[in-house]
């Protein structure tokens, strides 16, 4: 039993050496490649294997030297940014650092996601405040004005079809002789795209034609105008202003346009009731004459101003009219 037990013994010692050897032989071969013709000696291999975990290190150095340069640019990038769009308020002109001046879409990411929450801020602010106020705002610093403008068209830009199209369209389809007032024109789209002779309004002139006003007080004469256009400009908390407005410019018998956004008139998720609504301009003097639901994302009011309606001090019941917030993207 002894004998067999050294035997055995002996026997797994020298399977053991020889498994050593050939896991030596693996190791070596794959510093050489897989080329056992000339192993190299142990010190080789052990300078070898330090020259790798300098190098190793090195490179992980290196990583740590260009995330902290990363981390770095991020911030000379977000403080330039910020400096910028403060900038852009103030109107004091700065010079970018050199980091930033090279081409970066994370840069570029960076600047699309500010310039948003200014349209956003903005945006807000002209559905609850008055006209009035919105006016003295874009007055003391007209570059407001773009910058709501280039977030408004970027949200435009989303939707499958656009409420001033619609708007355009009618026009087409009606006498070219029909004089048109746009309320709260924008870019005056809806006078670039008709024949018809259009008094563009708005906060801010942005063309030669467009006449800057608050809309609650328009220096159009009375009874002038056969169109009044309001293409998702009833922004401020005293719109009900901007339509006795329309009314004063409108011939009997005119016709007033609304395009909303249509979660305003949704009153199960806080919206107006648009017959409310309708109501109310009725008060005013206007009949309603067609509504269109049909999308998704506006409605369309179809009034005409009724003739020889005295609507002097008439007390009338506005629906409140939800500000309109964009989603960020
Ligand atoms: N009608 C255009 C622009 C809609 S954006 C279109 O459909 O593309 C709403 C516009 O109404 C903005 O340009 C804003 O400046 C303008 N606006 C809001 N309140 C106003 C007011 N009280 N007086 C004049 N313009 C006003």
């Amino acid at each position: 039993m002894k004998t067999q037990n050294v035997t055995v013994t002996a026997e797994s010692l020298k399977s053991k050496r020889m498994k050593n050897k050939k896991r030596k032989r693996k190791f070596k071969g794959n510093f050489n490649n897989g080329s056992e013709e000339n192993p190299r000696p142990a010190e080789e291999e052990i300078s070898e294997i330090s020259t790798r975990k300098r190098k190793r290190r090195r490179k992980s150095a290196g990583e740590n030297r260009s995330s902290a340069k990363l981390e770095h640019n991020f911030m000379e990038s977000s403080k330039y940014v910020e400096k910028q769009s403060q900038n852009a308020m103030t109107r004091e002109p700065s010079k970018p650092p050199m980091s930033s001046l090279k081409p970066n879409n994370f840069l570029d990411k960076m600047r699309a996601r500010l310039a948003g929450g200014h349209f956003r801020m903005l945006n807000e602010k002209l559905y609850t405040c008055r006209g009035s106020e919105a006016y003295d705002l874009f007055k003391n610093d007209p570059s407001l004005f773009n910058v709501y403008h280039s977030g408004y068209q970027e949200q435009m830009s989303h939707w499958p079809q656009q409420p001033v199209d619609v708007i355009t369209k009618w026009l087409k389809e009606h006498s070219h002789s029909l004089v048109v007032a746009d309320f709260g024109c924008g870019d005056a789209r809806l006078a670039k795209c008709v024949k018809n002779k259009v008094f563009s309004i708005d906060l801010v002139s942005s063309d030669p034609s467009v006449i800057a006003c608050d809309m609650a007080h328009t220096p159009l004469t009375e009874s002038s105008v056969d169109v009044a256009v309001f293409c998702l400009s009833l922004m401020g908390t005293d719109f009900p202003d901007y339509l006795k407005e329309a009314y004063r410019v409108l011939k009997p018998g005119g016709w007033l346009l609304v395009a909303e956004v249509k979660s305003r008139f949704d009153p199960d998720n806080g919206g107006a009731d648009p017959n409310k609504f309708v109501k109310a301009l009725n008060c005013l003097g206007f009949n309603i004459v067609f509504k269109d639901f049909s999308s998704k994302i506006f409605v369309l009011f179809y009034f005409r101003k009724e003739k020889g309606r005295n609507i002097e001090g008439k007390q009338i019941d506005w629906p409140r009219l939800k500000p309109c917030i964009y989603k960020r993207r």
